[in-house]
C-alpha cells in the first residue's frame, strides 16, 4: 500500500457479540439443552463462555480502552423471561445496568432482540415453527422496548432468519435439529412476519413515548452465491434456486413486506417499507454446480475453511441497497483465526473495499469483540479481536485488536499501520 486513506465522515467502527456467546451463565435454553445433549463439537460449556454476565464491567471498560464507540449485543431471553409470562426483574435491572454503563463510556448500543437462541419452554411448544407462537416473540418485544426504550435506540429485530431455519430445520446442526426443507422455510416464512410486526411494534411503542430517533431492522446473513462454472445453465440454475430460497426471498419479504416463492404471506401484510437501514452480516460466497453449496478452489481460507472474498462485501450490499436503498451497517462482519495470523489483513481488505465504495456505508460492526462461545464448533473456534483465556477468563487485545484501534484513532489507514500490522500477513490457500 502506498497511500493512506480515510473512511466518509460519518462512518463509525465498532464490535458486535451475541448473549447465548459471552454471558455464560445457568440458563434454560436451548443451546444449553443442546450441550447437555453432547451436540458441541469440542464439548464448551456455552453455561461458562466469557462470563460475561458477570465480567461485564470489565469488557466494557476494555471496549472503552479500545476507543470503541459503538456496540451491538444482545439479549437473552431466556433470562428475561424464564418461564412463560415470567419476567424475572433483576435481569432486567442487570441490562438496564450495562446499557447504562456501555452509554457512560460514549458508546452507542444497537441491542439486539433474538440472536438464535430461545428459551426452553418456547422451543418446547415448538417456537418460531409454530404459527401459533409468534405472539411469545412479539410479547417478548413489548417487554423490550417497555423496559429499554427510554436508554434504547437502535434495535435488531432478529439475527439471522435464515441460518437459524436453515440450521436449526433443515441441516440439523442446531437445535431443535430437524432435517426437513418444508419446516426451514415455515420457519423463514414465520420469522419474517415477526420481524415486520416487531418493526411496528417498536416503532409505534417508541413513538408514543415521544421519541423520533428510532431505527430498526434485522442482521441478515448474506452470502456471494456464485455457480461453479458461469457458462453451465445448471450451475447457474442451482445458484439462483439457492440465492432465491436462501436469502433473496426473505431479504424481499423482510424489508418490503413483499413474500413470493418460496414464502407466502399468510397474514395479508401490506408491501411497504419494514427496515431504517439494511443490516448485514457477511463472512464468505458459496459456489454452485449442484443441490449443495462448496467453496471456491484455489482461494483463501480462514481456520474453518470459509472462504475469504473481500469483494463480496460490496457485492451483497450492492445486491440488498437495489431491494432497498437505506444506509447500510455492516451489523457482522470477521473471521476465525485462531492464532490471529491474518484477521488484520482480512479487516484491512475488507474494510478498504468499503472505503472505495460509493454506497452508503455508515457503520461497520466487527465480529467479534471477544473470543466467544462458536455455537457447535464451541470456544475453539476464535472470533475476537480479544483473546480470552478460557482457564482464568484473562482478556488480552490481539494484534488486530490494536489494529482496529488504531483504525477508529485515524479513521482509516496509514502506510504506517498497513506495514506494521497488514504487509507481512497472509492466507491459506485451499
Ligand atoms: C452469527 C454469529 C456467529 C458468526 C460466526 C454469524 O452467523 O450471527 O453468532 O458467531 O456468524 O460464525
Amino acid at each position: 500500500m502506498n497511500d493512506s486513506f480515510k473512511f466518509k465522515d460519518n462512518f463509525l467502527l465498532g464490535v458486535a457479540t451475541a448473549s447465548t456467546q459471552i454471558e455464560g451463565g445457568e440458563v434454560d435454553s436451548n443451546w444449553v439443552d443442546w450441550y447437555k445433549q453432547g451436540k458441541i463439537k469440542d464439548s464448551s460449556d456455552p453455561r461458562i463462555a466469557d462470563e460475561h454476565y458477570e465480567r461485564y464491567k470489565i469488557d466494557t471498560k476494555l471496549m472503552s480502552d479500545m476507543h470503541i464507540k459503538i456496540y451491538r449485543f444482545g439479549l437473552e431471553w431466556a433470562r428475561i423471561q424464564p418461564q412463560e409470562g415470567v419476567t424475572d426483574e433483576d435481569v432486567i435491572k442487570h441490562y438496564r445496568d450495562e446499557i447504562e454503563l456501555v452509554k457512560s463510556y460514549g458508546i452507542k448500543p444497537l441491542l439486539t432482540i433474538h440472536h438464535f437462541s430461545n428459551p426452553m419452554w418456547f422451543e418446547n411448544k415448538g417456537a418460531f415453527l409454530k404459527e401459533e407462537n409468534l405472539h411469545y416473540y412479539l410479547e417478548y418485544v413489548k417487554i423490550v422496548v417497555k423496559e429499554f426504550g427510554d436508554l434504547v435506540s437502535e434495535y435488531i429485530t432478529i439475527n439471522e432468519p435464515n441460518i437459524y431455519a436453515y440450521n436449526s430445520y433443515f441441516f440439523k446442526w442446531w437445535p431443535p435439529g430437524h432435517n426437513k426443507l418444508g419446516e426451514a422455510i415455515k420457519v423463514l416464512n414465520n420469522l419474517c412476519y415477526c420481524h415486520i410486526k416487531a418493526y411496528e411494534l417498536i416503532h409505534s411503542m417508541r413513538k408514543e413515548k415521544g421519541y423520533t430517533d428510532t431505527m430498526v431492522s434485522f442482521a441478515n446473513h448474506v452470502r456471494v452465491f456464485d455457480p461453479i462454472n458461469k457458462k453451465n445453465p445448471w450451475h447457474r440454475f442451482c445458484k439462483k434456486y439457492n440465492e432465491l430460497c436462501f436469502q433473496k426471498a426473505a431479504s424481499i419479504a423482510m424489508n418490503l413486506g413483499k413474500f413470493k416463492f418460496p414464502l407466502k404471506n399468510k397474514w395479508k401484510i401490506k408491501p411497504s417499507e419494514y427496515s431504517d437501514f439494511i443490516g448485514i452480516n457477511y463472512y464468505s460466497r458459496s459456489m454452485f454446480g449442484g443441490i449443495g453449496d462448496s467453496f471456491k478452489e484455489n482461494s483463501p481460507r480462514n481456520d474453518l475453511d470459509w472462504e475469504i472474498y473481500p469483494e463480496g462485501i460490496i457485492r451483497v450490499s450492492k445486491d440488498l441497497y437495489d431491494i432497498l436503498p437505506r444506509p447500510i451497517w455492516i451489523t457482522e462482519n470477521g473471521t476465525c483465526d485462531t492464532d490471529d495470523q491474518f484477521r488484520s489483513r482480512y479487516l484491512f481488505e475488507h474494510l478498504q473495499k468499503i472505503a472505495e465504495s460509493d454506497l452508503p456505508f455508515e457503520r461497520y460492526y466487527h465480529w467479534c469483540f471477544l473470543d466467544n462461545f462458536e455455537w457447535i464448533e464451541g470456544t475453539s473456534a476464535r472470533f475476537g479481536i480479544v483473546h480470552v483465556d478460557y482457564e482464568t477468563q484473562i482478556r488480552t487485545i490481539k494484534e488486530s485488536g490494536k489494529f482496529f484501534t488504531k483504525m477508529i484513532d485515524n479513521n482509516g489507514f496509514t502506510v504506517d499501520m498497513y506495514n506494521r500490522y497488514v504487509k507481512d500477513q497472509t492466507y491459506r490457500i485451499k
